[in-house]
């Protein structure tokens, strides 16, 4: 009798514990599905790029890859399967399809529905023009490692290839100084190259611009002339620096704030144009400017005056001046939130409301404007900037008026690079749900 009392006790707790589990992974599942019914509402539920596809029959719902991923809310869990949330926020560094214990993820770029500009490429690296080679993101592989791999990859191959010597022009011109292109510029100088890496920004590429400074890296990678970096969970900084500090040991300067315009093929080769309208001549030329763009300009007057800027950096260090931020997405947004608290800030937008940002963007910008944290000018578009003001345009009046200003900062967007490839004769097909790494 005793006995079966000690049973059922423990088998009405074991049901008891069982019960509370199975009740918390409904709930947790719950949470998970209204996020994903608010992506798909919002417009972030569809990836842009590369993302990870789940294999739901082999996935056992670990959830190691929602713990793995740095960004938030791309991945929860559905019914103990991993499933994507807020996909069009994923940035494709692949924490996810390292972190599977089972292999249950794929990473694919572009869906059924959006397809992904590719350019041709074949395994040597060299496009359809004879003597443009393309490295990193640009080709649809992401990840930092696989950049500088590619970077590597790209400039031994053309130097198997053959580089004609001829002293009159430059070996090589690498546009783009990403981790493709940095390690791309080191290989071609252990190579003894003539070769000038023309960067549009500043050197750093993507990893740069971080809106955070954790990065992740799933392996070490190789850098040309400088051996196994061995860095996992780094930061924005201590990369930039370990370039940085290769770059000036080998005395290689990379030129910055030199965009390239356009590449023409010429009988020795290139002709590369940058935005001044200096000239390169060079045999070989390799892409490697990534997928992000080049930002859109507005193309009003001022816009080229200095205290005009297309990424917010340090927002930290910019105190009581009188900001315009001009845009009404999410890095818009972010921005006029994080420079208020410090200073006099107006965002202007040209339409009457935001849409397709961040849930809680959307949340913290609606408080500012109502706590008057900030002024919103929907519906406005600037037409001068000046020395101490912008003079912004009421769409719905046509009205002109002068809003005092020290700094702007502008989030219109970008050119893609599909333009600059058309233009420079590189084929391009539009991929769909294409898969780059897959476990076998
Ligand atoms: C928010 C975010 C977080 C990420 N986190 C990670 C991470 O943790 N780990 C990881 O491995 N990867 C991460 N990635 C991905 C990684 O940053 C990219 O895969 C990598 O930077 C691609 O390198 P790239 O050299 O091919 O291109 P990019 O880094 O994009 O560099 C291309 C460069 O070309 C320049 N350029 C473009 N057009 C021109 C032109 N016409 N003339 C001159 N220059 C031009 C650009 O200004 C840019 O500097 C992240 C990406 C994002 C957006």
């Amino acid at each position: 009798m005793e006995e079966i009392l000690i049973y059922g006790t423990v088998f009405l707790l074991c049901a008891v514990i069982v019960i509370i589990y199975l009740r918390k992974l409904k709930q947790a599942s719950e949470v998970v599905e209204a996020k994903v019914e608010q992506a798909k509402q919002d417009g972030l539920y569809e990836p842009v790029s590369l993302h990870p596809v789940i294999d739901l029959n082999t996935c056992i719902g670990s959830a190691a890859c929602v713990a793995a991923c740095p960004e938030q809310d791309i991945l929860g869990l559905i019914r103990g399967k991993a499933s994507l949330v807020n996909a069009s926020h994923c940035v494709g560094h692949g924490a996810c399809f390292h972190s599977c214990p089972v292999e249950a993820i794929s990473l694919v770029i572009g869906t059924e529905k959006r397809g992904v500009d590719l350019p041709h490429v074949n395994p040597d690296f060299e496009s359809n023009v004879p003597g443009i080679y393309i490295a990193g993101e640009l080709g649809g592989m992401g990840l930092i490692k696989n950049s500088v791999e590619q970077g590597q990859g790209a400039v031994e191959s053309m130097i198997r290839s053959g580089i004609p010597k001829d002293p009159s022009t430059l070996d090589l011109v690498i546009v783009g100084a990403g981790p493709a292109g940095i390690s791309a510029t080191l290989t071609a100088t252990k190579h003894k190259l003539n070769v000038l890496t023309l960067e549009q920004d500043s050197l750093g590429g993507t990893v740069f611009t971080f809106p955070r400074s954790k990065i992740v890296m799933t392996a070490p990678m190789d850098l040309p002339l400088h051996g196994k970096v061995k860095l996992f969970d780094t930061s924005k900084s201590e990369l930039l620096d370990l370039w940085n500090e290769v770059l000036s040991k080998n005395k290689i300067q990379i030129r910055e704030h030199a965009k390239v315009e356009e590449i023409r093929m010429t009988k020795k080769g290139f002709e590369v144009e940058i935005k001044s309208g200096e000239i390169f001549l060079t045999k070989r030329v390799l892409l490697a400017i990534g997928r992000r763009g080049s930002p859109r300009k507005l193309g009003v007057p001022g816009e080229d005056s200095e205290k005009v800027a297309y990424r917010l950096l340090e927002p930290e260090l910019i105190r009581e001046k009188n900001i315009m931020v001009i845009g009404g997405g999410d890095s818009a947004i972010e921005a006029a939130l994080s420079l208020m608290e410090e200073n006099k800030v107006t965002l202007s937008y040209r339409k009457d409301a935001f849409s397709r940002i961040k849930p809680k963007n959307r949340e913290k910008i609606l408080a500012a404007i109502e706590e008057q944290k900030l002024d919103c000018a929907f519906l406005t578009n600037p037409v001068k900037i000046a020395h101490g003001e912008v003079v912004l345009m009421n769409e719905s009046d046509q009205r002109e008026y002068a809003v005092p200003n020290d700094q702007v900062f502008i989030f219109a967007g970008g050119e893609l690079p599909t333009q600059f490839l058309q233009k420079t004769g590189v084929e391009i097909t539009k991929r769909f749900g294409y898969t780059v790494k897959k476990h076998n």
